[in-house]
């Protein structure tokens, strides 16, 4: 055959080497070629470790899936979970996975938007019962969860409020009632609070925000400490198509190389903010896990020692109009949906997350026209300070609704 007839979509092996690169490489192939079937029949019975098909498994989703396992505090004869495509996949498989027509759930009433529609209207179509609870009341938690349930699901740190849930009770009602307590861990990650030394069954995350954490990659993740229950809720994320590509799980793992630092960073900047915004004209309240006026403060110092969080909220005096205000004259910092990026984001519950929720239920909840959340990013922290008193400055002043967008 001549070169001009060679294809160049032949198979070349990929080289061997001795050496190893430092940098996990970036494994885009769907495919993975066996020498023969035997060795196929080996790999699917589980006696010789390898990959066949990337939706079932990939080297990218592993090596991201096994740091975030360690930083769960997971060990090394437990499963490492599975990465899925997003934080809802991750939420998904857990529900596809383990529970049936007939099962009774018990959620948490301030769960993330879309969580909330997916376990407290969505799954009233495939006949799971699912009860509200609040999931900082112990009385309600007791009269709530019973021998019928059969998962308990909540988020620690609540949003926007950031009340803080009595885990404790939680995980001791779930134990004495064998149902299993699942954990979004999204909002408080393994740097303040680990899950599984507090009686968690279930992590999920979404690691679309701090642990990914630079707003460029939709992410999530599922570990269960039970192999069995690992193997139901992966298998569900590979059959029901919630398996992550190869390319976001590599760029989350680069994003995860600097987690701790810009953690704390992003906590120390919230914790001097949170304190600044407190002193000031026009502040109405600020709410945050670090301050001494907490309502729950006992219970975090309980589960987070001294990890107080990235997230601080606060309310201003005004509605709508001096909400407005304050977002103009604070124009570096993005007015964007979301919480865990490299940068500092607001974001205005009333118009975004909870704009479904009736305004009545949203008084009830303490989410006001006036409220406003803050992800703390890693910024110097002078200048971000000083930028959002200035906001708060303007709008005590009247200024802020004169200055244009
Ligand atoms: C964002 C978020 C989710 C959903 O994650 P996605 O990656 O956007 O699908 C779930 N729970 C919490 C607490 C979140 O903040």
């Amino acid at each position: 055959m001549s070169d001009d007839h060679r294809s160049v979509v032949r198979r070349t092996p990929y080289p061997s080497s001795v050496s190893q690169p430092v940098v996990t490489p970036l494994s885009p192939s769907v495919v993975y070629r066996s020498v023969d079937a035997d060795e196929l029949d080996g790999h699917y019975e589980g006696r010789l470790t390898g990959y066949s098909y990337a939706r079932e498994g990939h080297p990218n989703a592993d090596v991201l899936a096994a740091k975030l396992a360690w930083l769960e505090g997971l060990t090394d004869s437990e499963p490492i979970g599975v990465v899925t495509s997003s934080g809802m996949a991750a939420l998904s498989s857990v529900v596809l996975g383990l529970l049936r027509h007939g099962d009774r759930i018990v959620v948490g009433s301030q769960l993330y938007g879309r969580s909330l529609r997916l376990l407290g209207t969505d799954l009233a179509r495939f006949g799971v019962e699912t009860m509200m609870v609040d999931p900082g009341d112990r009385n309600a938690i007791a009269a709530a969860v019973d021998t019928s349930t059969t998962m308990v699901l909540v988020e620690v740190v609540s949003n926007p409020t950031l009340r803080v849930a009595d885990v404790e009770a939680l995980a001791d009602r779930c134990r004495h009632h064998g149902a299993l307590l699942v954990v979004d861990n999204t909002f408080t990650t393994p740097r303040m609070f680990r899950p599984f030394a507090h009686g968690a069954d279930i992590v999920i995350h979404s690691v679309t925000k701090l642990l990914a954490g630079h707003a460029d990659v939709t992410l999530g993740y599922a570990a269960a400490r039970n192999p069995d229950l690992q193997a139901s809720l992966g298998e569900a994320a590979v059959t029901w198509g919630l398996t992550p590509s190869p390319f976001d799980c590599w760029l989350a793992e680069r994003g995860l190389h600097t987690f701790e630092l810009r953690y704390d960073r992003a906590e120390q900047t919230a914790a001097a903010l949170a304190d600044a915004l407190a002193q000031l004209d026009g502040v109405v309240r600020v709410l945050y896990p670090g301050r001494a006026d907490h309502p729950d403060r006992d219970r975090a110092d309980r589960l987070f020692g001294s990890r107080t969080g990235t997230v601080v909220s606060l309310e201003l005096t005004g509605g709508r109009d001096d909400v407005n205000a304050f977002l103009r004259a604070a124009p570096s910092i993005a007015f964007a949906p979301t919480l865990g990026d490299v940068a500092t984001t607001i974001s205005h519950p009333a118009s975004s997350s909870h704009r479904g929720v009736d305004p009545g239920e949203r008084a009830q909840l303490g989410i006001t026209e006036g409220l406003l959340r803050i992800s703390v990013g890693i910024e110097d922290e002078e200048l971000l300070i000083a930028e959002l008193e200035e906001a708060v400055a303007a709008v005590a002043s009247g200024a802020g609704s004169r200055i244009s967008p």
